[in-house]
């Protein structure tokens, strides 16, 4: 599944790093955003302080790691990573705590799944820079506390709303990353075009980034995917119609939808009638985790106007069954 989260072969992955902006200039769209944390960076640096805390939220592959890395690199300072569900003991994080320079940022990716005694760890080192811990069994156990370095905490999350109260109150900068537009998306194409040696034209990156479901990470998988498609089938050149084969190919349609987008909405329209369909349910009719559903699949759907969330359960608009009937009379 092309639009599947964070699991690579390690070459995709290196070349996904590779493909990095390492700069805010270089950091297409999300204008607001960078507009503040330019401020913010500069602000700070000015007064050599520490840079707020940070919490960055979006679904899958917009850019929250890219963001993470530019902001420590724009600061001057080291970055640290990991990601909620590794943390599983405080002595995990203090090590980590423990070891940064003054001003580091700590990035923590899936911090919403991070567990209840981490946080508690979490929660004086980001106040007041100092670490609780409990050294010792039994009686003779005791707390000691041990002074950290000022640094920012940088966390990444697809759902905000799944943060507690008090973490998220911890974040004195918290930022939303939307949808790309295609124009922006069609620059970011043609940017990792050239990082790959490949020769694109304007309708070409076009046709990619229209079917990336406003996504810079599915843009660059794509166009690696089409690149192998004009190597073999063309003369190297990836032009509109060399992208449109090869994206048909790989079985995403006009509107950018892959396989597990039409599943959910063909479920829907054709299984339940046009919904509502509770996510469970929905869950156990296509074979996806419910995490997936909401975190991956549903987001751009739901941005498109293909799909509408509800008290009573999930509803497919009239725009997906008109879209999955013309699908119907083009691809069969
Ligand atoms: P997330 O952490 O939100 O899942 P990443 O930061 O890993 O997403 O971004 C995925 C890929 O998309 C990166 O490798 C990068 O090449 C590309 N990317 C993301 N945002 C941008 C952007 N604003 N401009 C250019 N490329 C981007």
């Amino acid at each position: 599944r092309i639009s599947t989260p964070k699991k690579f072969e390690p070459a995709e992955d290196a070349l996904e790093r590779a493909l990095r902006p390492k700069s805010l200039s270089d950091y297409i769209g999300q204008e607001k955003i960078k507009e503040q944390l330019g401020i913010f960076i500069q602000a700070s640096r000015n007064r050599n302080e520490t840079l707020d805390h940070v919490l960055l939220f979006g679904p899958p592959g917009l850019g929250k790691t890219t963001l993470a890395h530019i902001i420590s690199r724009e600061m001057g300072v080291n970055l640290r990573q990991t990601s909620g569900p590794v943390l599983e003991k405080p002595g995990d994080l203090a090590a980590l705590l423990t070891n940064l320079e003054a001003h580091d940022v700590l990035f923590i990716d899936e911090i919403h799944r991070m567990s209840p005694i981490i946080e508690e760890v979490l929660y004086p080192a980001l106040e007041d820079f100092q670490l609780d811990i409990m050294i010792g069994e039994g009686p003779s156990a005791r707390s000691i506390k041990i002074d950290l370095p000022p640094f920012t905490l940088i966390g990444a999350t697809t759902r905000a709303g799944m943060l507690t109260n008090p973490l998220r109150d911890r974040f004195g900068i918290i930022s939303r990353l939307e949808f790309y537009t295609n124009d922006e998306l069609a620059i970011i194409v043609k940017r990792s075009a050239q990082l790959l040696n490949m020769q694109i034209d304007s309708q070409g990156a076009f046709e990619i980034a229209s079917r990336s479901r406003g996504t810079p990470r599915i843009a660059n998988r794509l166009l690696r995917r089409v690149r192998d498609f004009a190597d073999i089938k063309s003369n190297g050149v990836v032009s509109k119609e060399v992208a449109d084969a090869a994206l048909k190919m790989l079985d995403v349609d006009n509107l950018g939808l892959d396989i597990m987008d039409r599943k959910l909405l063909d479920a829907i329209v054709n299984k339940f009638d046009g919904g509502p369909v509770g996510l469970d349910n929905l869950s156990a009719t296509i074979g996806e985790s419910t995490d997936t559903i909401e975190d991956v699949i549903e987001p751009y759907l739901m941005q498109t106007g293909l799909l509408q969330r509800t008290p009573r359960g999930r509803i497919a608009t009239k725009t997906s069954v008109e879209h999955l009937e013309l699908l119907e009379k083009v691809w069969n």
